[in-house]
């Protein structure tokens, strides 16, 4: 269902899942090193089904949400920039480059920053502070995400002719499908503000190749030293894998990168997130601020 962007009220209010997972720590054994989709479309899956079998959704709760219309050149008071709270926490924000599903900068991200709700913001430095000692970091990849954005996922998706970034994302879904399986849907926590699409990276960073548009792809469910040589934690798959091996749980993935999922989720816990069942990198303050309003103000 379509919904008109401004002041609107609308039906369909997406799901947030939360699965428990074992509280295990990132050992020395834990497979560190180099190394969307639901979130895309908030949905929820069986996560313990046989993997590689088509993701169920349940149907969405009805209830009401409403889209918040603000200069699109104006970020609210409760939003501020994760650098200006926390500059230690590292940003690859793909949506602002060319190394994402959609391949390529996608509306709405005008500046790479991660925008965030304060209390979102606030959270993370305290999982920073958490980790830093551990050498260990996050992440970040994506936050809030404004609703022009979502809706350029959307108008992607409809173009099955352009599958360009098929092959390291999406390599076992159709594109025809990724609507019907609530891989890309027309609303997105994320634009909430208090959403955030993370990893670790074991400190020192070490560097990572830089994505240039036409390079080779590899799955991103392949093992890590095949896949593209993120400088994160070994997590399973890559970010934004449109796969059931991204599911947080999933068991057909080895046991240090379970141990590493487990890790990233009991810490963003601790500190008031909960995990998105589909999806390991993706993480939602559970008392988040604005919990029915989707901002469409752009990232700058
Ligand atoms: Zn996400």
């Amino acid at each position: 269902m379509r919904c008109s962007r401004l002041f609107t009220w609308c039906f369909l209010l997406p799901l947030m899942g939360v699965v428990p997972g074992k509280d295990t720590a990132l050992g020395n054994g834990a497979a560190l090193g180099k190394g969307v989709a639901l979130e895309k479309g908030v949905a929820q899956a069986e996560v313990e089904k046989p993997e590689f079998e088509k993701v169920e959704l349940e149907k969405p709760e009805l209830e009401k949400f409403e889209f918040e219309k603000f200069a699109i050149d104006q970020r609210p008071a409760g939003f501020v920039d994760l650098k200006e709270i926390d500059p230690s926490i590292t940003q690859e924000m793909r949506y602002r480059q060319s190394h994402n599903f959609l391949g390529r900068r996608v509306r709405g991200y005008v500046a790479a920053k991660c925008i965030l709700t304060r209390q979102a913001a606030k959270a993370l430095r305290k999982v920073q502070a958490e980790l830093l000692p551990q050498s260990l970091s996050l992440k970040v990849y994506d936050c809030y995400r404004p609703q022009p954005a979502v809706d350029d996922f959307v108008a992607w998706a409809k173009d099955l002719s352009n599958t360009k970034m098929r092959k390291e994302f999406y390599p076992r879904v159709e594109k025809a499908n990724l609507f019907r399986d609530g891989y890309i849907a027309e609303k997105s926590g994320h634009s909430r503000g208090s959403t955030v699409d993370l990893t670790l990276v074991p400190l020192p960073a070490a560097a990572q190749p830089i994505y240039r548009d036409g390079d080779e792809l590899v799955e991103c469910f392949k093992a890590k030293d095949q896949r593209y040589n993120d400088n994160s934690v070994d997590m399973g798959t890559g970010f934004d894998c449109f796969d059931p091996l991204a599911h947080t749980e999933n068991q057909e993935i080895g046991i240090e990168q379970r141990k590493n999922r487990h890790f990233l989720k009991r810490v963003m816990e601790r500190h008031g997130f909960r995990n998105l069942p589909q999806e390991w990198w993706h993480f939602t303050l559970v008392d988040e601020p604005y919990p029915r309003t989707y901002f469409s103000f752009e990232v700058r």
